[in-house]
C-alpha cells in the first residue's frame, strides 16, 4: 500500500490548488447571485488540463489516473463546489462518450469538453420519479434514419446551459423496464428541444431544470451503446462519478475546517481564544477524523477503478456518506463562527446550500444503500 503522491500527482494538484485559490474562489458568491457558471473560467480550466484529465491525450486529456482526477476535483471544489461540478460532468460524460459513442462523435465532442469549450449534461430523471429510473417514460420512436424523442426530463443540472446532453429514453416496451432503455447524445439546439429552469436553494450557477422534447429528431449514429442496453452499458459510468462526488463534497468540508481552526485560534471569549475550549476543538477534531476516513474511502474506490477492479459497492458508499458528512462538517464550521457564520460575509451558508443538493442528485442515500445491500447479498447467496 502506498499513500505518497507521485511527483506528477503533486504537480497537477498544486497547479489546480493555486489556480482554484487565485482565480476560482473570488467569484464563488458572485456566481451564486448571477445564477450563471463562468464560461471563461471553464475554458481556463480546460486549457490547464483540469477537465476530465484522465482522458487520453488524443482526446485532449492528460491521461492521468482516476485517483489523480479525483484529487484535481478536490482542488477545484475547495474553491467553488460548482466549478468542481463542471469537472464532474466532464469526467462522467467523456468517459461514457469514449466508450459508447461512434469514434466520429467521440472525436468531435470529447476534445471540446476537455478544452472547457462545451458542457455535456446527463438527463435521466423524469417528473414521475428519479429513484425508480428504469420506469422512465420519455419515448424514442424509431423513424427513418434515427429516432424522434417525445416527453419530459426533470431535475437536470445545467439543463439550460449545456451544449449537449446524454438523454435516456424508452425504445422498448414499458414492461421491459431497464431492458427497454437506450441513451442518445442530443445537441441542445435541436429543433423540438426546449428547457425551463427551477428556483433552487443551492448550486444556483449550475441550475437545474426540465427539458422538453417535442418530436425532436436524433440521428441513429447519436445512440450511445446498443439499443435497449443503456442501463447495463452506459450507466456503469456512474460508479466513477460517485467517487468524484464524494471528494467534491469533502473538499468543501476540508476547506471549511481549515478556516475554522484558524478562526478558533483568533476569536476570543471569556478572556481566552476559543481554541482553548474543548467544546470548540473536539467537534472539529471529530470532523477531521471522519473526513480522513471518508477521503480514504473515495481514494480507494478510484484506486480500484485504476486497477480495473470492481468498485460498485465502494462507489455507492462514496455517494451516500461523504455528501452527508460534508454537510454536517460545514454545519459544525458555521456554528464555530458564531453569528458571523450565519451571515453572507462567510461562505458557510452558501456551502451548506450547495453541498446539500448532492444528498439527492445522482441518487439518494436510500438508493445507494440498496446497491450496497444488493452487492453484499449477492456475495452470500
Ligand atoms: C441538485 C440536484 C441535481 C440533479 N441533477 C440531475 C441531473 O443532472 N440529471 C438527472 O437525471 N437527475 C438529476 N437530479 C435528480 C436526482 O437524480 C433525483 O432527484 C433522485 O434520483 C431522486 O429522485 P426523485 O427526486 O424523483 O425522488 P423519488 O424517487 O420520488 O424518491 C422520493 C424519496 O423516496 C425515497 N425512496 C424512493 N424509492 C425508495 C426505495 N425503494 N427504498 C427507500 N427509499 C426510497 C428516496 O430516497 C427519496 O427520499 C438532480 C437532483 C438534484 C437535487
Amino acid at each position: 500500500m502506498e499513500f505518497a503522491l507521485t511527483s506528477d500527482q503533486q504537480a497537477i494538484v498544486e497547479a489546480a490548488t493555486s489556480f482554484a485559490a487565485e482565480k476560482i474562489a473570488p467569484g464563488y458568491a458572485e456566481r451564486d447571485k448571477s445564477g450563471v457558471f463562468s464560461k471563461e473560467l471553464t475554458a481556463e480550466m480546460g486549457a490547464l488540463g483540469f477537465i476530465a484529465p484522465e482522458q487520453p491525450e488524443s482526446y485532449g486529456g492528460s491521461e492521468v489516473s482516476y485517483l489523480t482526477s479525483g484529487m484535481v476535483m478536490e482542488a477545484l471544489s475547495a474553491a467553488d463546489f460548482n466549478m468542481g461540478y463542471v469537472q464532474l460532468l466532464g469526467s462522467l460524460n467523456t468517459q461514457i462518450l469514449a466508450r459508447y459513442a461512434t469514434p466520429e462523435l467521440a472525436q468531435k465532442w470529447i476534445p471540446k469538453i476537455c478544452a472547457g469549450k462545451c458542457i455535456l449534461g446527463v438527463a435521466l430523471t423524469e417528473p414521475g420519479g428519479g429513484s425508480d429510473a428504469a420506469n422512465l417514460q420519455l419515448r424514442a420512436e424509431k423513424v427513418e434514419g434515427g429516432y424522434r424523442l417525445s416527453g419530459e426530463k426533470a431535475s437536470i443540472s445545467m439543463a439550460d446551459q449545456a451544449d449537449i446532453m446524454i438523454v435516456f429514453a424508452r425504445t422498448g416496451e414499458k414492461h421491459a423496464r431497464a431492458k427497454g432503455v437506450s441513451a442518445f447524445l442530443v445537441e441542445m439546439n435541436t429543433e423540438g428541444v426546449s428547457t425551463g429552469r427551477y428556483e433552487d436553494m443551492g448550486q444556483r450557477c449550475i441550475g437545474r431544470g426540465s427539458i422538453f422534447f417535442d418530436q425532436a429528431f436524433i440521428p441513429e449514429d447519436h445512440r450511445l451503446g446498443e439499443e435497449n442496453r443503456a442501463f447495463s452499458q452506459v450507466m456503469e459510468g456512474f460508479d466513477f462519478s460517485r467517487a468524484l462526488i464524494g471528494l467534491q463534497c469533502l473538499a468543501v468540508a476540508e476547506q471549511s475546517l481549515k478556516e475554522s481552526w484558524q478562526y478558533a485560534s483568533e476569536r476570543e471569549a471569556f478572556g481566552e481564544k476559543i481554541a482553548e475550549f474543548q467544546g470548540v476543538t473536539f467537534p472539529l477534531a471529530e470532523a477531521e477524523t471522519f473526513l480522513e476516513a471518508a477521503k480514504l474511502l473515495c481514494y480507494k474506490t478510484l484506486w480500484l477503478k485504476d486497477q480495473g477492479l470492481p468498485h460498485t459497492t465502494e462507489a455507492a458508499m462514496c455517494k451516500w456518506w461523504p455528501p452527508k458528512l460534508g454537510f454536517e462538517i460545514i454545519h459544525q464550521c458555521l456554528l464555530t463562527h458564531g453569528h458571523g457564520g450565519y451571515g453572507r460575509d462567510y461562505p458557510f451558508e452558501q456551502r451548506l446550500r450547495d453541498v446539500l443538493g448532492l444528498q439527492i442528485g445522482d441518487g439518494t442515500a436510500n438508493i445507494m444503500k440498496m446497491i450496497i445491500a444488493r452487492q453484499k447479498l449477492g456475495e452470500v447467496t
